[in-house]
């Protein structure tokens, strides 16, 4: 086993390790180690909401559970000799929950993904899904089966939903102008459209005092993706990837958390991945000046070698019109939403209410695509979902449908 350069206990919270991870990004949060370029070593994380949402039956806690608590990281880890302009190649060797554990914390031999309220985080279909839901998976191995989704079992295709390197302070200055560019559009949006800085709950691993207090009122929200890689939620950085990262401060500060055990192209439901707590094993080397040498200015990957073996899928396509059947130019987020939209319906037939078919999305391994960008006015999306995660045959034939009582996903109590 490689060399942990950072631990979790998963009996205590975030905010109460030996040594502590950040929440936010910000140059000036300090390194927790520092690796050489060619060393190969072991980050535990903890979930990204820190065990707030459980094991159990009601989706009250995703209801209720407070955004400026996330992701919880760990880093920033500091590599020896990385300067502003090189590339961070960081290889994922291995990943998984946490190792020889069951317990009450995502990871400890169970996961979930969730449906945040409009008025709480809400998603990719928040119009028609409102409320918060919730569904919880155990892990066998490499497969993952919910008592809230009956009738599905898939092998997941694990991966960090959040690795990135540290800003500097003038593109952490140029995120904050233009997201609060943005916000300031419609201020008073729900959901909103980008998440300003925070210092509630801000996390800054050594930081303390007025330094602290600066950094936290500046410090960016881990939720968008940016160019230092960040919350980019991609399914296929699974292990055996290469990632490279532009770097941006002395010694690239990289940082990871938010492990998925499984998610669907888009996490459409926003929590939509299966979330655990875990190890990451990662080697990284320097590429000098190589952002200008290949004219890298966001990460570039090498996909993983490891993923899920199914050959048979049901697509589903969508197009740039709205419901209400008003005539789109070629908006291909629109024409996902209405893929998935199709693939929902359609898997209502079948028994399931539309929650469950959404967190199924969300978590089991489809593949989404931006089919046709061209066809003018039409942009075409489509959504594909693997048959063999079902226990019965999806596919249209002459009879109808066999619907069966598939139960329901972990609702609210209001
Ligand atoms: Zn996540």
């Amino acid at each position: 086993m490689p060399e942990v350069k950072f631990r979790v206990d998963q009996s205590r919270l975030f905010a109460e390790q030996e040594v502590l991870g950040h929440n936010r990004w910000h140059p000036d949060v300090p390194p927790v180690a520092t690796v050489r370029p060619g060393e190969e070593f072991r980050l535990e994380c903890r979930e990204w909401f820190d065990g707030a949402i459980r094991n159990d039956d009601s989706a009250d806690d995703v209801r209720d559970c407070d955004f400026t608590q996330v992701h919880k990281l760990s880093g920033p880890i500091a590599v020896e000799g990385a300067e502003p302009g090189d590339l961070l190649m960081v290889d994922i060797v291995d990943l998984g929950p946490v190792p020889q554990e069951k317990g009450p914390v995502a990871g400890q031999g169970w996961g979930y993904t969730g449906i945040f309220a409009r008025e709480n985080g809400g998603g990719f279909l928040t119009d028609h899904f409102p409320g918060a839901y919730k569904a919880v998976w155990d892990f066998r191995g490499q497969t993952a089966t919910s008592r809230h989704i009956p009738g599905v079992s898939f092998v997941g295709i694990a991966h960090p939903g959040l690795m990135g390197t540290a800003p500097s302070a003038e593109l952490l200055a140029r995120w904050n102008k233009r997201e609060g560019d943005l916000i300031a559009t419609d201020p008073s949006r729900v959901p909103p459209l980008a998440l300003p800085p925070t210092a509630e709950n801000a996390v800054l691993g050594s930081l303390s005092g007025a330094e602290f207090e600066r950094a936290a009122q500046e410090a960016a929200r881990t939720a968008p993706p940016r160019e230092n890689g960040g919350n980019q939620d991609i399914k296929n950085l699974s292990r055996g990837s290469r990632v490279f990262y532009p770097v941006f401060v002395p010694g690239a500060k990289l940082s990871v958390g938010d492990l998925h055990f499984s998610q669907g192209d888009g996490e459409i439901t926003f929590c939509g991945a299966i979330e655990m707590g875990g190890y990451i094993d990662l080697h990284v080397d320097v590429i000098k000046g190589g952002m200008e040498a290949y004219g890298v200015e966001t990460p570039v990957f090498i996909p993983g070698r490891v993923e899920p073996r199914y050959s048979e899928y049901l697509a589903f396509a969508g197009l740039s019109v709205t419901e209400s059947g008003e005539q789109r130019y070629l908006d291909s987020h629109l024409a996902y939403q209405r893929a998935c939209l199709n693939a929902i319906n359609y898997l209502t037939k079948f028994g399931y209410t539309p929650e469950q078919a959404y967190l199924f999305l969300g978590a089991a391994p489809i593949e989404g695509r931006f089919s046709g960008v061209v066809d003018i006015p039409n942009s075409c999306a489509t959504v594909y979902i693997p048959t063999e995660v079902f226990d019965f045959d999806p596919r249209p034939s002459a009879g109808p449908p066999k619907r069966v009582d598939r139960g329901q996903c972990a609702v609210s109590s209001r």
